[in-house]
């Protein structure tokens, strides 16, 4: 039996393409946890007064931030964890969050858990069904994405966090630099960077992604070894999301085979060509929503998600600045 290139001790169980590595199970779960906090380090992502919510769906890539943090930052900084519950039908239900919570629990986070009911006053179903009947018909990723970015920014804000760590892997960081490419998006391409700004104002919380250089592949192998019970369901409504984010994802598996590596390599060299153009210095101003005075772009009157609720009908969502409801 081969041993691990690592230790050169335990049996190697896990091959790592991109490094052309045999590694043992132990040896695999630190390498993730060191390039992940290394990234964090490399680009100062987590400062030592900072408190930082952790947006947890339920997720392998959500458990492995989960893990890495706690383990590795809860004696420097206040983390706390956020789950939504999107409000649709045989997927991520409220047994599922028990799993979530407990695992918190035992690596001594808390976690809040809300819903885009509680949020808005419909669930994501209840949503998307209007938008059918009101025939403004956008596929339900664009109002689920748009109503989670809001109660993310919310709880974070409302909880005295200074960052908001998401949970975006490498796969998911490379297909959405192709697209900002493609659409010529340079805004969002420059917002991809981890050192841009964010807008120019007090109710936006910096968001950060720790696992921004970490394969899906690796996220999913981690929880295995972990045993962490995620979420298995996928979403229904994942069919009907934008088509061409299927298309690069594809493409992007097949040169990531062609050739292991091309990945983290596209993703380093995006870094060093936005560092020429000092994303940090990009700062926008914002305006207020004259609905519910949450930020939205200079120019604009609604923000996004009044928007595209008034536009199905919902004219009166729910939110208001109140108490989470569960901290638990
Ligand atoms: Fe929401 Fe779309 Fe993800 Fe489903 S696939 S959880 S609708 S963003």
């Amino acid at each position: 039996m081969k041993t691990c290139d690592v230790c050169k001790v335990r049996p190697a169980e896990i091959y790592q393409q991109h490094s052309n590595r045999k590694l043992c199970k132990e040896c695999f779960i630190e390498d993730i946890s060191n390039r992940i906090v290394n990234e964090i380090k490399r680009w100062d992502m987590i400062k030592s007064n900072d408190i930082v919510m952790m947006a947890l769906s339920g997720g392998k890539d959500g458990y492995v931030m989960l893990d890495v943090l706690s383990r590795y930052f809860s004696k420097s900084n206040k983390l706390i964890g956020l789950n939504i519950i999107e409000g649709i039908h045989g997927y991520n239900k409220e047994e599922d969050a028990k799993f979530l919570v407990n695992t918190a629990k035992e690596l001594g986070v808390d976690i809040i858990v809300t819903s885009i009911k509680d949020y808005i006053g419909y669930s994501m179903d209840e949503i998307f069904n209007k938008s059918r009947e009101s025939k403004n018909y956008f596929t339900p990723c664009t109002y689920c994405g748009a109503s989670r970015r809001r109660i993310m920014n919310y709880y974070a804000r409302e909880m005295g966090a200074t960052k908001l760590a998401t949970a975006h892997n490498l796969d998911d960081e490379a297909q959405t630099a192709i697209i900002n490419l493609m659409k010529g998006d340079i805004n969002s391409l420059l917002k991809q960077h981890p050192n841009a700004s964010v807008a120019d104002d007090n109710m936006l919380v910096k968001r950060i992604k720790p696992l921004r250089k970490i394969y899906e592949w690796e996220t999913a192998t981690f929880t295995f070894i972990r045993k962490y019970h995620i979420q298995q369901t996928e979403c229904p409504y994942i069919e009907l999301a934008p088509t061409l984010r299927a298309i690069v994802r594809r493409e992007l598996y097949k040169y990531e085979k062609e050739n292991p590596g091309i990945l983290i390599k596209f993703i380093e060299t995006l870094d060093q060509i936005l560092d020429y153009v000092h994303p940090h210095e990009i700062s926008t101003k914002l305006n207020r929503c004259i609905k519910c005075g949450e930020p939205t772009t200079l120019g604009r009157n609604l923000c996004k998600l009044c928007e595209l609720l008034s536009s199905i009908g919902i004219e009166n969502p729910n939110y208001t600045l109140r108490i989470p409801k569960k901290v638990i």
